[in-house]
């Protein structure tokens, strides 16, 4: 099985299937964490504007050594930054804080709908594509109105919308529209911020299979087709969850873990509550 898993997004590009995300880690956490990720063989980080850290990750890129070009950078314009010029000015300082030339994929962070910009903020994407400064474009937690607004106004379908999803929060309708629509469903809070690696169905499975709770739950992603981003800013973490490509779940187990999803298994905050 291939450590360098990847998914096809419907501009053609490749997204490295597993990423290292660095939600609240420290400028210099994620400096670390980064470097060791790609040391260990991550080719796909996950940043934020909001997050705060996108100079350390611009920093453990170059520390690591790997070539830029090998490596898919995510970021997010944040919501204060929505609007077709605040939202390129938000992505120039985004570049600047990463000291690079372009991202892999720049995704608008929450829709907003109060705030009515999202379709100027798309078009700002659109135009950060168009010159190659953003190689891939998409959302996150965007709803099934969200995408079909945006869609039916602009003709250009997301690459991605990057969600919560994990075994006690799939997401099933929303996860079948990409299917239909062709976007790729990056799951962010894959371990539920920490609370599913002992949760007793993924705690069972991992015994028998003398795997780590966490490493079931990131083989459920990558079973199901999803992109995932776990975080940790801990070394051996950071290569736990990435050793997961010597062993596949079983349908039974599989099942098991899709037997958790709990309409109320939401951990984060709800994409209309956050703008
Ligand atoms: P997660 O599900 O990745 O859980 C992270 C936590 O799990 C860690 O802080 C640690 O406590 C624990 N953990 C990590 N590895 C472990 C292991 N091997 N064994 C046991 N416990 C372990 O949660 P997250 O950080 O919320 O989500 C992952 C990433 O998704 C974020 O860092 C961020 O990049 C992204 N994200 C995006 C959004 C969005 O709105 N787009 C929202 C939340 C998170």
């Amino acid at each position: 099985m291939s450590t360098r898993q990847t998914l096809t997004l419907n501009d053609g590009r490749q997204m490295p299937q597993l990423g290292l995300g660095v939600w609240k880690a420290t400028p210099a956490q994620a400096k670390a964490s980064v470097e060791a990720a790609l040391g260990l063989g991550y080719r796909h980080v996950d940043t934020a504007a909001i997050y705060a850290n996108e100079a350390g990750v611009g920093a453990g890129l170059r520390a690591s050594g790997v070539p830029r070009e090998d490596v898919f950078i995510t970021t997010k314009v944040w919501n204060d930054d929505q609007g077709f010029d605040a939202t390129l000015a938000a992505f120039d300082a985004s570049l600047k804080r990463l000291k690079l030339e372009y991202v892999d994929l720049y995704l608008i962070h929450w829709p907003a709908p109060s705030r009515g910009l999202y379709l100027d903020t798309w078009r700002a994407l659109l135009r950060l594509r168009d010159e190659g400064r953003a190689r891939s474009i998409g959302v996150s937690n965007f709803e099934a109105a969200h995408l079909e607004h945006l869609i039916a106004e602009t003709g250009v379908t997301p690459a991605v919308n990057q969600v919560e999803v994990h075994p006690r929060f799939q997401q099933r309708p929303l996860r079948a529209l990409h299917e239909k629509l062709g976007i790729v469903t990056c799951a962010w809070s894959p371990l539920g911020q920490g609370t599913l690696p002992t949760h007793p169905t993924v705690e069972a499975i991992a015994r028998a299979r003398g795997r780590s709770g966490a490493q079931v739950l990131l083989r459920w992603h990558l079973q199901r087709g999803l992109a995932a981003i776990p975080k940790s800013v801990t070394p051996s973490r950071i290569a736990e969850n990435f050793d997961v490509f010597s062993f596949s779940l079983g349908d039974d187990e599989l099942a098991r873990l899709d037997a958790l999803d709990d309409d109320d298994g939401r951990i984060g905050p709800h994409p209309l509550r956050m703008g």
